[in-house]
């Protein structure tokens, strides 16, 4: 069946998510990428590392043939993520720096992502940001999302990628200056929608899988207000699910993941909730799409703005 024009308002329009491992695409903002996907946007994915030092987080993949493969399974597992997700992706090509255990922690391990050169890592994304030329660039906020040393780095390579692409006196060899127009934070992980989350559960006489973790964690009500944009995405939770249980080392379909039902989700919290931390176009907020203000004028982001 054919789709007819209106059906994909978003056809012309390019969005990158820049991640830090292979999963992180299916974990955070995946049904909003589905849903930009299905109504006519390219979405592309930049993966920083390859995920080698991720622990095995699925008891029934905890295997030693698996754990002696470790970067080729991750590998062939993002491939069936970015199937499932219709997105294009791309390695920057950076070894994964390790969850650094132990107090005090212990230093990164020689030539990791999160050890590399700010400037040589930044050149390898705006190359890959001139030669797909997005109109909207998403990241991790300045705390990574969570503290893993390839997250906050993720942050700084992008955040520093968004300003130095449309300069043409940085990065001379890495291609035309291409400018996007829109630069986000994810906000999805956010507590008012844990708290939301919980107390359905609750309510529906079923246990939640956030009671410990809303314990430790104090409200931030001055953090959660920077959220300026929720995406309304509820019928591509399912998608969403898929590609997360594609990377099977790391998602335990028995695990917290799924504890809540998808249909309680989508009636209590529709949304992927971003931030928009740069615009170049005009954009009020709070708004409720990537790419309000570029929907009539794509075209207005070549160059610096
Ligand atoms: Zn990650």
């Amino acid at each position: 069946m054919s789709q007819e024009p209106q059906d994909r308002p978003y056809a012309g329009l390019r969005l990158m998510h820049v991640h830090a491992h292979p999963d992180d695409e299916s974990s955070k903002g995946a049904a909003s990428t589905a849903r930009y996907v299905a109504e006519g946007a390219e979405v592309h994915v930049v993966t920083c590392t390859g995920g080698e030092r991720g622990s095995i987080l699925n008891p029934k993949m905890d295997r030693p043939e698996i754990l002696a493969n470790i970067t080729e399974v991750r590998r062939q597992e993002m491939e069936r993520a970015r199937d499932i997700l219709g997105i294009t992706q791309h390695w920057l090509g950076f070894v994964d720096s390790g969850w650094p255990d132990g107090d005090p922690k212990p230093p990164l391990p020689e030539g990791c992502f999160g050890l590399a050169p700010l400037e040589e890592s930044v050149a390898a994304l705006v190359r890959i940001v001139r030669a797909v030329r997005p109109h909207v660039l998403t990241t991790y906020d300045e705390r990574g999302g969570y503290p893993h040393p390839d997250h906050i780095r993720c942050h700084e390579v992008s955040v520093a990628a968004f300003e130095a692409a449309g300069d043409p006196d940085r990065f001379p060899e890495a291609g035309e200056p291409w400018q996007p127009a829109k630069l986000y934070y994810h906000h999805s992980f956010n507590r008012p929608r844990m708290q939301a989350l919980h107390d359905a559960m609750q309510q529906h006489g079923l246990e939640s899988p956030w009671e410990e973790r809303l314990k430790d964690w104090k409200p931030e009500p001055e953090w959660d207000a920077r959220i300026t944009t929720r995406v309304v995405c509820d019928r591509w939770f399912g998608v969403r699910d898929q590609a997360l249980l594609a990377h099977a080392t790391q998602i335990d379909p028995d695990g917290f993941w799924f504890a809540i039902p998808r249909e309680l989700q989508a009636e209590v919290w529709p949304t992927e909730d971003y931030e928009l931390v740069t615009s170049h176009v005009e954009a009020p907020t709070p708004e409720d799409d990537l790419f309000a203000g570029l929907l009539d004028h794509p075209d207005a982001t070549g160059g610096r703005i």
